[in-house]
């Protein structure tokens, strides 16, 4: 409302949403266009929340709002992005009619990517000021405002007053909208073209409503909107080059208006056109610029078969051969990757011996070829007797190619959310493009969740362009920030044979460090030759940070300087530390200066560090390190509270089900590879999934209980938000008696036992009530215990027997509270039950949340050790 607003007051205004803010104003948006106002709605094209909810890229929001009046263009790349804004003021304003550009969420938008900036100057000069005066563009312009107007038309203006959005009923509403196609939309087109043409004119830069890339020639077309037309621009080369099909790529740079004549031009005799759309409209009959398409393709079907004057003339006449087979992908829905392998599939699909799928996903397995599990394997079966099809409705590429230009640098980055490898990566970024002058292309890629998971950041640098727009497989660099990465992700997939891994490890030796490998990923490794490195980017970090507050995100800047010492690029480049080492201080001038200089220095005394202290492992030797362990492989175990929760009558809120479907793929880090089934069609999950979690390799530091502080006011187990804190109140005489069946079932028989532990109950409360401030409950309990012994005529006997009760109740803590202890014994003595707080070693995330609202100091932060994780 406020773009609108500003707009309405003859101001040159935009607007940035996506997703669900594109659906909230959806509304509006037909009367902005019936307004005739200018502004620009800038949409981070995203997935719409359908089943679950997915902040990524998709179309959906795009797509939304298809038939609201706004024109609307999709730019591939950033530096579509810059130009195509200001052309799509230049546009609304020649037109009056408001516009969209999108680019894709995420892929395009949180990319960093080299681009031509438009300088203010230029802007200034195409787009001019918005109360210049201007040749009115259209003859019913000309009838409203004359042979003259203002470049942006106030509606609200004090001398000539008007009332917009009136009530319009049967007499005149009809007329109000038909009067719209051709006094305004209907001039869209050639007022498109025209600033397209203006533009060019200054920047040399050409844009047109629809472009295309080796198409002229080509049997075989991929056509889409957004970041996958780089990525099929690659692929195209790369089939034409090794297998020599004719295959070209369509930019649909605008899809409303939608340009028919352009697309007729373009398709005419093509063997086959496949669109691929970043979204999914199972009830529509096709996806929506699949169906634009086959009308304007009916169009020029028509024209062929007019035996007077084309009925359409602006478009082309087709005759039956010219007609192009079209297909339909459906991919990256909500950021799923899209590796050349699905564009390879695309094209295999079209050949004359390929499948001929009209519909079809890409990147997304219904039926696994090989199941991981033989569980998984009868499960696909059963599917597959309901659905005897449903595989076919996804397709794969038979190759997935490395499609990066000579000579680049990929790195991947491993770490954990908040822990600065973001800042890193951007940083890292920006110096090559400082060092070397590469193009360069670097994205982060994490979920909602963000802070505490882990994150995953890629970077590339090349002599020339980077087209392609995906997580890469091949990299010559891998930088890991996160000690724990082998425990959730396999950190050297993908790494090349010779390349280069750096690992955040606080061990004294190269042995040490060594040790802390998996032996399935030394055997790597060493197979690979692969280099190894080791820093401790913690220490660094915190002997350094003056704020204490910056110390986790300094971490990855020390993995800036162990980068250029590691890795070969210093001496390929001919680069001295000098020059390095002023290029990184540049940006970090130009990205915390503002900050203050401690800020920058800091930074700038890490990164030294980070460049001096790496190390490099020399002596490698499989096994190294885990003599004393199995293998050194983290086998893939079931939960332990799992096996204490039965199976639910429900299938749906089945954890077992859970845990064999879905949950034991993410713990063995492979949960992209999850199947398309009836469940995840649903997307809803059983309670206590959390306790699939093993948030030990992601957690320093974890909440310790004291028990004595507590008063049970239940505000910790309320706030945890993984459940891993949960409050049980217990009575005396179960706990004693589970502490005997476990005594029982270490040791066997026990003889003085049973009849002891009935007296000890009383004894325990004896000293309850006599309690000294500071006692434990623990302490009484041995006491008492002492106490029996004592009196006891067993002596030895019950001592040793009272020795294996000590230890099975080990030191685990209980309370006594107010709400549990005294309000029961006041109303009726002895009925005073223990309460008692556990926090799940594998679950809790170490968020502190708990910490923070326990007003009573009964829960401290503690590191975690391997003691503390066992305890
Ligand atoms: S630990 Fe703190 S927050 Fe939790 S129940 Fe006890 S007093 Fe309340
Ligand atoms: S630290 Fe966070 S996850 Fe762990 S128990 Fe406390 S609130 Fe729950």
């Amino acid at each position: 409302a406020v773009t609108a607003g500003l707009s309405m007051t003859g101001l040159r205004a935009a607007n940035f949403s996506s997703g669900q803010g594109i659906a909230y104003m959806h509304e509006s948006l037909y009367a902005a266009v019936g307004k005739r106002l200018t502004y620009i709605l800038n949409i981070g094209a995203r997935a719409m929340t359908k089943s679950t909810l997915n902040v990524h890229a998709g179309h959906d929001d795009y797509h939304a709002i298809d038939d609201t009046g706004f024109f609307q263009l999709f730019a591939k790349k950033a530096q579509h992005v810059a130009d195509l804004n200001i052309i799509a003021h230049r546009i609304a304003e020649l037109a009056l009619t408001p516009g969209v550009i999108a680019q894709d969420g995420f892929l395009t938008t949180h990319l960093i990517e080299s681009l031509q900036l438009p300088e203010r100057a230029l802007i200034k000069e195409f787009l001019g000021r918005p109360d210049d005066i201007i040749d009115t563009p259209t003859e019913a312009q000309k009838i409203i405002y004359g042979d003259t107007r203002r470049r942006i038309p106030e509606l609200w203006d004090v001398d000539n007053p008007v009332m917009a959005g009136i009530v319009q009923n049967q007499d005149s509403y009809m007329q109000s909208v038909a009067a719209q196609r051709p006094f305004f939309f209907d001039h869209i087109k050639e007022l498109t073209d025209y600033a397209f043409a203006e533009y060019e004119k200054l920047t040399g830069r050409q844009y047109e409503r629809v472009m295309s890339y080796r198409a002229e020639d080509a049997d075989y077309l991929i056509l889409g909107q957004g970041s996958v037309v780089s990525s099929a621009e690659v692929v195209v080369d790369y089939i034409r080059e090794t297998r020599g099909i004719k295959v070209g790529v369509v930019d649909l740079v605008m899809f409303r208006p939608f340009p028919s004549d352009l697309i007729g031009k373009l398709l005419k005799g093509k063997k086959g056109v496949t669109i691929l759309e970043r979204l999914d409209q199972p009830l529509a009959v096709d996806a929506p610029i699949s169906r634009e398409i086959r009308s304007a393709i009916s169009m020029c079907v028509e024209n062929g078969a007019s035996k007077k004057d084309m009925p359409y003339p602006d478009l082309d006449s087709y005759k039956p051969n010219d007609i192009p087979a079209l297909y339909s992908g459906s991919f990256g829905m909500g950021s799923r990757d899209l590796q050349p392998e699905g564009l390879i599939a695309t094209i295999e699909n079209m050949l004359p011996d390929g499948k001929h799928k009209k519909q079809f996903y890409l990147s997304i397995d219904f039926i696994r070829d090989v199941p991981y599990t033989p569980k998984q394997r009868a499960y696909q079966e059963s599917i597959q007797d309901a659905y005897p099809n449903v595989k076919d409705l996804a397709i794969r590429g038979s190759e997935n190619p490395n499609l990066m230009p000579e000579g680049a640098i990929t790195v991947r980055f491993h770490s954990v959310g908040g822990w600065g490898a973001i800042t890193t990566g951007k940083n890292l970024a920006m110096t090559l493009f400082d060092l070397l002058g590469y193009d360069i292309k670097a994205n982060p890629k994490y979920g909602s969740e963000k802070k505490g998971q882990p994150t995953t950041y890629y970077l590339a640098a090349a002599p020339e362009p980077i087209r392609i727009n995906c997580e890469y497989f091949f990299v010559d660099v891998v930088l890991s920030p996160d000690p724990n990465v082998f425990k959730h992700t396999n950190a050297l997939a993908g790494l090349k044979k010779g390349g280069y891994f750096i690992v955040q490890s606080d061990k004294e030796t190269p042995g040490e460090a060594w040790a802390d490998i998996p032996e399935v990923y030394q055997k790597v490794i060493i197979s690979q030759d692969i280099h190894v490195y080791y820093i401790d980017g913690f220490k660094i970090a915190r002997e350094e940070a003056t704020d204490p507050e910056l110390q986790l995100r300094m971490q990855g800047i020390a993995f800036q300087g162990a980068f250029f010492a590691a890795s070969p690029l210093m001496q390929n480049a001919n680069l001295s530390e000098v020059e390095l080492l002023k290029a990184i201080n540049d940006q970090l001038q130009y990205k915390f200066g503002s900050k203050g200089q401690r800020v920058v220095d800091d930074n700038m005394r890490v990164v030294k560090r980070g460049f001096d202290e790496v190390h490099e492992i020399m002596d490698k030797v499989l096994g190294a390190g885990h003599e004393d362990k199995k293998n050194g492989e983290t086998g893939l175990t079931i939960p332990t509270m799992m096996k204490s929760i039965p199976q639910s009558e429900s299938k749906m809120s089945d954890i077992h089900r859970f845990w064999e479907q879905t949950g034991n793929f993410y713990l063995r880090g492979m949960g992209n590879d999850n199947i398309t089934d009836p469940f995840i069609g649903l997307s809803v999950m059983p309670a206590v999934t959390s306790l699939f979690r093993d948030m030990t390799g992601i957690r320093f530091d974890h909440p310790e209980w004291i028990a004595n502080n507590c008063t049970a006011c239940g505000d910790c187990y309320t706030i945890c938000p993984d459940t891993a804190i949960p409050g049980l109140v217990s009575e005396l005489s179960g706990i004693l008696d589970t502490v005997l069946t476990r005594v029982k079932k270490a040791h066997g028989k026990v003889e003085f036992l049973p009849k002891a532990v009935r007296q000890l109950e009383g004894k325990i409360r004896t000293q309850f009530k006599q309690s000294e401030n500071g006692t434990t409950v623990n302490e009484h309990i041995h006491q008492a215990i002492d106490l029996l012994v004592r009196e006891s005529d067993e002596g030895p006997d019950l001592a040793k027997e009272f020795d294996w009760f000590r230890e099975e109740l080990g030191d685990f803590q209980f309370a006594l509270t107010r709400p549990y202890y005294d309000l029961h014994e006041k109303a009726e003595p002895n009925s005073g039950g223990l309460f008692s707080i556990t926090i799940n070693p594998t679950t809790c995330k170490g968020c502190m949340e708990c910490v923070e609202v326990c007003d009573d100091d009964a829960l401290r932060v503690v590191p975690q050790t391997d003691k503390s994780v066992e305890r």
